[in-house]
């Protein structure tokens, strides 16, 4: 009943040039994907991605999204920006943006709510770090991210969610299909009592971390995981890979 769904993070890596040839190459290899595939990419890039992506079935989506409709924001990218060349996604939250920008939950909820009220389906990102996951506090650092994350949401069908373990994300380091599964068959049993268990039935998970044409489809086997979040290997023709797990 869920779609699967994989997503690229290109992060701070690419240009308008080498990102145009790296579509190109791709749309031909996952135009008979079986499940939705995005690009989330630099905002630079929006404008050209999307003219390299038309016609296509990649979509392209954002790495973030301010919670203000406009004004004294510098450096930062409103909704109306996005929904101007159709963008249908945006990252929110991702481990990055948590660790190096000061994103906080209170942020990611404002950004969460504004990408729902303009109709951009939001990937929130959730983990845990290496040091709580050892110290046995996984659970409750997932709890506080997505009560605060998630507050106020309407319709939790309308945001994915991307479980990324921080330490797995561009270390090569993936956490194993059943640690995935565990964690994220207990991430949707949280947004159940958050919301209710049918809603969290709704909800589409995607596991991130170091997932990549290897791993991807003991990943992608287990009963909770409903697509990824693709960092390194949607820099290149991987990715195709990755889309076409169930080939
Ligand atoms: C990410 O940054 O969302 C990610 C999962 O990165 P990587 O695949 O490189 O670990």
């Amino acid at each position: 009943m869920r779609k699967p769904f994989i997503a690229g993070n290109w992060k701070m890596n690419m240009t308008a040039a080498t990102g145009a040839a790296l579509i190109k190459e791709l749309a031909p290899l996952v135009a008979n994907a079986n499940c939705d595939v995005a690009l989330c990419v630099p905002a630079i890039l929006i404008p050209a991605m999307t003219e390299a992506a038309k016609g296509t079935n990649i979509k392209i989506g954002a790495e973030n999204i301010h919670w203000a409709a406009s004004g004294a924001y510098t450096g930062e990218i409103s909704a109306d920006m996005l929904k101007e060349y159709g963008v249908e996604y945006a990252i929110i939250g991702h481990s990055e943006r948590r660790q190096y920008f000061g994103e906080t939950d209170e942020m990611v909820n404002k950004r969460t709510l504004t990408a729902l009220a303009n109709g951009i389906t939001p990937i929130v990102c959730v983990g845990e770090t290496l040091e709580e996951r050892e110290g046995g506090v996984t659970e409750k650092v997932l709890d506080k991210q997505l009560e605060i994350g998630l507050k106020d949401v309407e319709d939790v069908a309308k945001i994915v969610i991307a479980y990324e373990p921080v330490w797995a994300i561009g270390t090569g380091k993936t956490a194993t299909d059943e640690q995935a599964q565990e964690t994220i068959a207990y991430i949707r049993k949280k947004i159940g009592e958050i919301f209710c268990p049918k809603c969290a039935e709704k909800v589409v998970i995607q596991y991130g971390g170091s997932m990549n044409a290897k791993n991807c489809k003991g990943l992608m086997a287990q009963p909770d995981i409903d697509g990824g979040l693709i960092g390194g290997a949607s820099l290149k023709l991987d990715f195709a890979t990755i889309v076409n797990f169930d080939k």
